[in-house]
């Protein structure tokens, strides 16, 4: 973090002295929430749900994110490096999650490997997800390879017009894909199947279609298919639902329409993808909830908007 280079962004700040980059990451790890987790693929969260932790603050800023509250305005609370240790602990030994889920942590990576340091000495250890939005530095990935059994990757934009309009990322395409293709060397093919459910190690892409453009969801699944494998678990999602800035531009400002997602689901088929799950259309959700709302109760809600 001194200088900070964890992400494409690059920002060389010394964030240990007070310096705030893109992300407005500071010195200690900001947690929004975490608890048990159902909202992922069935090969993350088994019986008792996927141990998620969501991090504030983000390394990209998308116009329609649904949890614009911590990702672009930073709600949740700085923790010390022991108090992560807590949540990593309750989350495998109280409520015994399939894995440790962490959304959008890049910017805290050292502080999550020291927390986790203390639980392998107590025998403490669960496998872990790296849910991502795909903007990432390889460099990064490979120097916290440790933190990273499952990755959850998504493919946003095939132009970068496009990820710079949405995201403010203008380098988005080169490393997502980058990213991809890193996970896939190194991770592999989802290691579920029928007899064994429960995933601990592989890749899943996430293919979130866009309204206004489907046409790079679908070029996306086409990249997949010629520098990937047929074989990666893709997930594609219907639930796209207009939040925050997106309110107020279009064609962001609107959900998706049946023949644009129609389009991306049937060129999974003709691509003979042969793994993975497609949200029908009909099972969209298109309310704004938060993300992070679908979790048990009672656990986990770290709040202060001080
Ligand atoms: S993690 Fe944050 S501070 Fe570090 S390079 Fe990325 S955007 Fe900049």
């Amino acid at each position: 973090m001194n200088p900070c280079n964890l992400c494409p962004r690059h920002c060389g700040i010394d964030r240990t002295n007070g310096k705030i980059g893109f992300c407005q990451a500071g010195n200690a790890p900001r947690v929004f929430r975490f608890g048990p987790h159902f909202g992922e693929e069935p090969p993350i969260c088994g019986e008792t749900g996927s141990g998620t932790v969501f991090f504030s603050r983000c390394t990209l800023k998308c116009i329609y994110c649904q949890n614009s509250p911590w990702s672009w305005k930073g709600e949740g609370k700085d923790l010390s490096v022991e108090e992560l240790t807590d949540i990593f602990r309750s989350l495998a030994v109280k409520h015994k999650c399939a894995n440790w889920n962490l959304v959008s942590p890049t910017p805290y990576l050292p502080f999550i490997r020291k927390a986790v340091a203390p639980l392998k000495d107590e025998g403490v250890s669960l496998p872990f997800v790296y849910n991502s939005s795909g903007y990432e530095d390889v460099n990064t990935l490979k120097e916290y390879r440790d933190l990273c059994d499952i990755a959850l990757v998504d493919l946003r934009y095939s132009r970068e017009s496009t990820a710079i309009e949405g995201s403010s990322a203008k380098d988005y395409v080169k490393h997502s894909r980058e990213t991809l293709r890193y996970f896939w060397e190194t991770l592999g093919k989802l290691n579920c199947s029928k007899d064994n459910p429960l995933a601990t190690r592989g890749v899943i892409c996430r293919i979130l279609v866009l309204p206004g453009h489907a046409d790079e969801a679908i070029e996306n699944l086409q990249w997949l298919h010629d520098e990937i494998s047929n074989e990666i678990h893709v997930s594609v999602m219907s639930q796209y639902a207009p939040a925050y800035i997106a309110n107020e531009r279009a064609p962001w400002n609107r959900v998706l329409e049946e023949e644009e997602y129609d389009a991306v689901v049937e060129t999974a088929e003709i691509l003979g993808f042969e793994n993975g799950w497609i949200q029908s259309y009909e099972s969209r959700d298109t309310s704004s909830d938060l993300v992070g709302e679908n979790m048990t109760e009672g656990e986990g809600v770290v709040r202060d908007d001080k």
